[in-house]
This record gives C-alpha cells, structure tokens and sequence, in this order.
C-alpha cells in the first residue's frame, strides 16, 4: 500500500500533536496554519506551547517528512480539520474557525481531481459536521460528499500534559462515518499508524461521534463536581477526608478513580467550553440539563473554597501577601485558559491582597492577563518567602517535594492551603496552619 498523505489544519495544541505523532512513525504530514507566526517556529523545531515529548518529536518529524506552511491550504489524502472552537456568546460553540476552514476546504477542492477524505477532528456540537462542515465544502467545491469527497468526524481524547502518551496510546478510537468508504480510509490510516496495538475502536454514524466527546467530558466534568460537593460536606465534619472517602467508592463499584480527586476545580480549554456549550445545546433543543448546569455551577465556585479558607485563617487579605503555587490548569502544560488560578488570583486582588506567583512554564502566559499586578517569582522557595499564606493551586511534581519545614523556615506566617490533596495532612497539620480541600478541621 502506497503511504497515506495527511494533512493537518489547525496546529495547535491538539493539530500539532496530532501531526508530530504521525510524521514521528514515518506518514508523510503537511501541515497548515493562518498564524504565520507559529509556523515559522514550528519550522525552526520550536513548539508552539510547553508539552512533554513533542519537542523531541518535532525535531525528528521535521527531517523525516513534517511540512508546516501558512501560506497556502493544500489537500492530501486524509485531511484533519483541528481548528479551534472556542465558547461563543452565551456558552455556546463559536464555530466561525470551523466555518471560515471549511470555506478554504472547499475552495481548495474545487480545482482538484481525484478523492480526499474530510475528517472533523476538532470538537463540534452534534450536526456540525453535515449542517456546516458538508454544505459548506460542498457548496464552495460544487461537488458531493459521499461521491466526489470523502467525510469523517474523529473526536480527539488527548489531554494536554500527557497529549503525546495519549496519542500513541489511547484508551479508544471513535470513527464517525458519513459513508462507508470514509470510514474504512480512516480506519486504514489507524491501522497503518498503531499498527498490532491498535486501540478499541468504534465505528458509528457521525452525528454519535460528535455526541460522544461531549458526553464524555460532560461525564468527567459531572464526576469532578460530585467529589467536589462530597469535599464541600466532608470540610465541615472534623474527621473526614474526601480523599479516602473517593477510594471508599472508586473501591464499591470499580469507578476508576481518576476524575474523582476533589480540588480547586477543573478548568483548561475543554471541560468548561465543552460542558457550556453541551448546557446549551440541550436547551436550544428545549431541555433543562439541570445536572450539567450545576455540576458546572459547583466548579466556577469552587476556586473560591481554597480563597476563602485563606481569608479564614488570614483574618483579611489586606496588607498580607499570597503565594499561589502552580498557574498552568493542570500540570505539565503552559496552558491557562479557564485555570482557576486566574479567579482566585483576581479574588485575592480585589480584597486588597497581594500575590506572588510561581509557576515554571506557565508564567510568560499569565503575564498576558495580569502583566505587573501581580510578582513572579522564580522558584517555589522563592514564592513563599516572607508570605502570609500560601495557596498549592497545580499540582506539579516539583511541589510535591516541599516539605513542612520548607513553609516553616520561609513563610512569615505558615499558612498552607492545599488545593490539590498533595500533601499528607498527618505531615502537615502539626507543624503548619494547614487546610485542605475537602478536609474536616
Ligand atoms: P488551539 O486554539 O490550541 O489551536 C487552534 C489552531 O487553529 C490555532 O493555531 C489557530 O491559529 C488555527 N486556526 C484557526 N483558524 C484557522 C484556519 N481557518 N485555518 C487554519 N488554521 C486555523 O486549539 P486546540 O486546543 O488544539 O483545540 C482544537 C480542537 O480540538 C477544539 O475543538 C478543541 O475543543 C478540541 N480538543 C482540544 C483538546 C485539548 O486538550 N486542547 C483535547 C481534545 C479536543
């Protein structure tokens, strides 16, 4: 079999993964991307964002087959639409990237013979795919999905932090096919890149595909509020740790415990959006999703937990200064979008507090929302000495290693809040003012 050409639209976080693992086992990937600033880095072997592994991979693709460019949308076999689709007015999906690609799909289509296969691999609201995505190109191309071009929608899984390991090894593989054709070519491009140790597979209509990221996230993000209602009990009850009340169920009825760690709340580019707009979706569709809401609800409040907890110990914020111990919203990215490092730093703020931050990738980013309002400082040491209180927001590994004595030695006043569950509260409640998420006092 002759090797498949793929083309990669959208390099960001996820299209730039995507194209990287692929060009790494050998596919020919092109990629394409409107900011030209991006692609010239990606070209000389700088990644557009912090991520483990990719840019050892970048280098390695580069030379053996990965071509960037900015200039011009060319077609390949196999083409991934991995433009963004961020929250719109209301919560709801802003589709104008999806729009604007699938305008330059089809204009690109138009003066092309032979078959190429559309694949939808960005996240969309179910009937995206063949309400605007289809007609769009069709109509631009003047030719027929299902005859003249093939269409798939392939919803992504990986999550930022860990985007390559998910990549190479993904729980599943989720093929929505308008067209039996479309979905063996997809199929054989899996087959071909994971080989033997290919993942579970589904092949389903797409209007299911497009529905099934949406009721996975939907599903993750309700189980992250449930732990975090039952950390919101379990605080007021002297005793009671919601850490090992969620290995109590995850051993009852083998739920994995992933998902259940109760904390600051979740935020990054997926859940929040993707939550939002599945609330309104279902309710242009004329149901109350009244779960979603409130497990959405739960997280945009639960950043002010570990706040507030602050200001009990603390008295007032005023006059006293926070060290906020990780930005990104979860570790081993530099992402920020939706972390509650923002809100809660913004609520510390607004009291009058002031804020020392540390976060080792994650700052160049903060600075663009918070420029000189805030300090940075350059290690976590650094962070907290001479603070009044001290506020673990990501648990990166680095934190982990800090020890009673660390807060002890440096803080003025040794106040911990841990809003991560990293620490051991029998290490820390007898040497420092300790709270937890979730932890009875
Ligand atoms: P991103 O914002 O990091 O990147 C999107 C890229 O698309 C940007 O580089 C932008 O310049 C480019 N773009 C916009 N319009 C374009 C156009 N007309 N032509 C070419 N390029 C264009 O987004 P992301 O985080 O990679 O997410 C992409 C999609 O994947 C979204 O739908 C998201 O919901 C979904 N997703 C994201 C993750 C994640 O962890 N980030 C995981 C699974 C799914």
């Amino acid at each position: 079999m002759a090797s498949l050409i793929v083309s990669v639209i959208g390099f960001g976080y996820v299209g730039f993964t995507t194209a990287v693992c692929f060009a790494s086992r050998g596919l020919p990937v092109y990629g394409y991307d409107v900011d030209k600033e991006k692609i010239a880095k990606i070209n000389r072997g700088i990644a557009p964002f912090h991520e483990p592994k990719v840019t050892d991979l970048l280098e390695g693709s580069l030379q053996s087959g990965l071509k960037a460019s900015s200039d011009r949308l060319e077609l390949r076999d196999i083409n991934f639409i991995t433009v963004g689709t961020p929250e719109g007015k209301d919560g709801a999906i802003d589709l104008s990237y999806v729009k604007s690609v699938s305008e330059t799909i089809g204009k690109a289509l138009k003066n092309l013979s032979g078959y190429r296969l559309i694949v939808v691999k960005s996240t969309v609201v179910p009937g995206t795919t063949e309400d605007i995505v289809k007609t769009t190109i069709e109509s631009f191309a003047r030719k027929e999905a299902g005859k003249d071009f093939g269409l798939a929608m392939n919803p992504e899984f990986l999550r930022e932090g860990s985007a390559v390991q998910d990549m190479f090894q993904p729980d599943r593989l989720v093929i929505g096919e308008y067209d039996k054709k479309s979905g063996d070519l997809l199929e054989e491009l899996y087959r071909v890149f994971y080989g033997e140790k290919i993942p579970p597979l589904l092949r389903t209509n797409i209007v299911n595909a497009e529905f099934i990221k949406y009721a996975n996230n939907a599903f993750l993000a309700t189980k992250i509020s449930f732990a975090n209602t039952i950390a919101n009990i379990a605080q007021r009850v002297p005793g009671a740790d919601v850490t090992v009340i969620a290995r109590g169920i995850a051993l009852y009825n083998s739920t994995r415990a992933r998902f259940l760690n109760a904390g600051v709340g979740f935020g990054g580019s997926c859940f929040p959006k993707d939550v939002e707009a599945l609330v309104a979706f279902s309710k242009q569709k004329g149901y109350d999703p009244i779960i979603l809401e409130d497990s959405y609800k739960v997280n945009v409040s639960q950043p002010l937990v570990a706040v507030e907890m602050a200001r009990t110990k603390l008295g007032m914020f005023r006059g006293n200064t926070i060290a906020i111990l990780g930005l990104s919203f979860k570790p081993n990215t530099d992402d920020i979008r939706e972390a509650v490092s923002l809100p809660i730093i913004k609520e510390i703020l607004r009291n009058g507090g002031k804020v020392v931050a540390y976060d080792h990738v994650a700052k160049e980013n903060t600075m663009k929302v918070f420029g000189n309002k805030i300090n940075y400082a350059k290690s976590a040491l650094e962070a907290i000495d001479g603070a009044d209180c001290c506020i673990l927001v990501t648990e990166w590994d680095e934190f982990r290693q800090l020890r009673p004595k660390d807060f002890l030695s440096k803080m003025k006043n040794p106040i911990v809040i841990d809003g991560r569950r990293i620490y051991d509260p029998n290490d820390f409640r007898n040497s420092v003012k300790f709270s937890a998420i979730g932890m009875g006092e």
